[in-house]
């Protein structure tokens, strides 16, 4: 173990490489990941990292990496962030687990009553807290259901909701997510989105298929939920056309279904609002929070109307370690960083200089076929020259490039052809742009 490394803001803004990617130490601790971590858990790049703050990933061989992933969008704040450091190390002093349903605590319950207070929706609303994003997204199916008496919950192309039965059954990608996992749980339909670079639909028309497939093949009596991100993670960052999710959220009303907002990815000032939601005014009746709410520490909700959420029975929800003191320590010290140090506006910023450098590339290169996202979730779909086939060879060889060459660039999308941007809101403006040069080189030398 490495000692007396300091990462936050200790450590220095910089890519460095000392040696090639990945180096000898990495190399080694990989072998043993090879010998004892089952090989389903896969990596993105093998080294193994000793340090983390703001837009550096400090690896073994002391190779100083540029992060353009964040964890997959949970250290918004900046890895180790200060005061989520002095949060948790204070919670850890005083006590580390009691189970909020056995003996509640103070943390759980102010983060609940922020949620409440953040999240869109001027109504009374109720949380409740868990462990990960898979978890939130199938408590909200359970109340929603309970709530309803109704069974069938609709979810879309490209859809993205986790690695639990029900929501595996729930994420439209077969590989890696699905492929001979099943069989998965009834009752979920999938329906068309809105993807704009490919189908051509205005919100409105797409909406329009959608709610007509529902109508016509589940039954809309039948309906106890619909789920959407407002702009699809895992799927390929695909925002949809202005319009489609007002008349979800319209057609959810009238038909007494339960609107729920998956904001697990887009959630806590990631795409320069606290939440995607408000873009378009939309207005949930249910919303599943995670990655980036706690600066790292493992922490998801589910906030909803009061009555919708009161529907289920005491003792219905819960879990051992559902809405841990530590990461409930760590959520506040988290909210309270996004708003000290204007993160919203930083996302802006961070979606400015991505377009800025990807739309000169594609003046003079017709394969970047979209840019597209907001704040700092955003992305390039790459194509063929001359067509919109996807080009998930080229995507996969920048990524690997960029790895190589010390910068972290995460590839989404249903045919695997999308380059992800989710740095650290407090990541600096020279090393993102040093970490998207990297990147764009990479696209030309292929
Ligand atoms: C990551 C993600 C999930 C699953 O969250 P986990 O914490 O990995 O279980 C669910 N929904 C969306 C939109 C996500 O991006």
């Amino acid at each position: 173990m490495s000692e007396n490394i300091q990462g936050g803001k200790a450590l220095p803004q910089v890519r460095n490489l000392v040696t090639a990617i990945p180096g000898p130490k990495s190399e080694a601790i990989m072998a043993r990941k090879k010998a004892a971590v089952a090989s389903g858990v896969g990596h993105a790049l093998g080294v193994s990292i000793v340090a983390g703050g703001d837009g550096v990933l400090l690896d073994a061989d002391g190779n100083s990496l540029i992060d353009l992933g964040s964890g997959i969008a949970v250290t918004g704040v900046g890895n180790s962030a200060p005061r989520v450091v002095e949060a948790v190390q204070q919670q850890v002093a005083q006590f580390t687990h009691t189970c909020f349903t056995v003996t509640p605590y103070e943390g759980y319950i102010a983060v609940a009553e922020k949620l409440n207070e953040l999240t869109p929706g001027d109504f009374e609303k109720r949380s409740a807290l868990f462990n990960s994003g898979a978890e939130a997204v199938e408590n909200a199916i359970k109340i929603a259901r309970h709530y309803t008496k109704r069974n069938a919950v609709v979810v879309f192309d490209h859809a993205y909701h986790g690695r639990t039965n029900l929501t595996m059954g729930m994420t439209a990608k077969n590989m890696p997510y699905k492929d001979g996992f099943g069989p998965f749980a009834p009752e979920v339909y999938r329906v068309p989105t809105s993807y704009p670079y490919r189908d051509g639909l205005t919100g409105i028309e797409a909406a329009e298929v959608a709610l007509t497939q529902i109508e016509k093949q589940v039954g809309s009596k039948n309906v106890a939920a619909i789920i959407i991100e407002p702009i699809q993670g895992e799927g390929g960052f695909i925002a949809p056309a202005a319009g489609f999710l007002p008349a979800l959220q319209e057609w959810a009303t009238e038909n007494g279904v339960v609107f729920i907002l998956d904001e697990v990815q887009t959630g806590f000032a990631r795409t320069g609002q606290m939440f995607a939601a408000e873009f378009e005014g939309v207005v949930p009746d249910m919303v599943t929070v995670a990655k980036g709410i706690a600066g790292g520490l493992p922490l998801s909700g589910v906030t909803g109307r009061a009555e919708i959420m009161d529907s289920a029975h005491a003792g219905g929800l819960g879990g051992t370690y559902t809405g841990s003191p530590i990461a409930c320590a760590a959520a506040l010290a988290t909210i309270e960083t996004y708003k000290e140090e204007n993160l919203l506006e930083r996302a802006q910023q961070i979606q400015a200089i991505i377009e800025e450098v990807f739309g000169e590339l594609a003046k003079t290169d017709d394969r970047i076929g979209d840019i597209r996202g907001r704040g700092a979730m955003m992305a390039v779909e790459l194509v063929e020259s001359g067509s919109k086939t996807p080009n998930a060879a080229l995507t996969g060889a920048v990524a690997k490039i960029a790895g190589e060459q010390g910068v972290i660039a995460l590839i989404c999308g249903t045919f695997g052809n999308v380059i992800r941007f989710l740095p650290a809101l407090t990541i600096s403006d020279e090393l993102l742009r040093e970490g998207l040069q990297v990147v764009v080189d990479a696209i030309k030398a292929n």
